[in-house]
């Protein structure tokens, strides 16, 4: 596996600060990818964004940044706008953002694909993974499954942020979380 590439779609930076460090010390060569479609408002995105930007140059690596793209994140779950927190609308969130990084990691020749959702206390890894199979599957590429939050994941990434000074949020992302702000990430 040494010098394998893989994308690493980061859902923000201080989540990121674990899973990255572990794969490259797995031998594999990581990008990351920070997409934030679900991130509202812009102003919002742009910190997270920020936050990716300071991560890359802390660990020496390089981050792709697409556009800013809310209305592709709203057609999708507009009907799910109901739902709770965790059910349909969560899980087109995940398939929209995965669904990017696999077009990203295809085009650019990458073989494996990973994500720093599973790392979120909050958040369904069994469906995280079963989404990431998915897209991987369409794409022809190689789904790294791993549950980041085991072993107390979420804590050091916490605490390796701070010690980074990385900007960290207080809810998920999406309007509707930020409404509620209980989908701390
Ligand atoms: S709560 Fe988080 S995962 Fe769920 S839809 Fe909103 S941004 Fe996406």
């Amino acid at each position: 596996m040494a010098n394998e590439r893989v994308l690493l779609h980061i859902c923000c930076a201080p989540d990121a600060a674990t899973p990255w460090p572990e794969l490259s010390g797995e031998g594999f060569y990581v990008e990351g990818f920070f997409y934030g479609c679900n991130i509202h408002p812009k102003s919002e995105w742009l910190l997270r964004r920020g936050a990716a930007v300071r991560l890359s140059e802390i660990l020496d690596g390089r981050v792709e940044f697409p556009e800013y793209e809310p209305s592709r994140w709203f057609e999708s779950v507009s009907r799910f706008k109901d739902s709770p927190e965790g059910g349909g609308r969560c899980r087109v969130c995940f398939g929209l953002q995965l669904t990017a990084a696999a077009e990203f990691a295809y085009a650019r020749g990458f073989k494996y694909l990973c994500t720093t959702l599973t790392i979120s206390p909050h958040k369904d890894p069994d469906a995280i993974n079963a989404i990431g199979f998915g897209v991987c599957e369409q794409f022809g590429l190689e789904w790294i499954s791993r549950v980041w939050r085991k072993k107390n994941g979420f804590k050091l990434s916490a605490a390796k942020s701070r010690e980074w000074g990385l900007y960290r949020q207080d809810y998920c992302g999406c309007e509707y979380s930020l409404l509620n702000r209980r989908d701390v990430v």
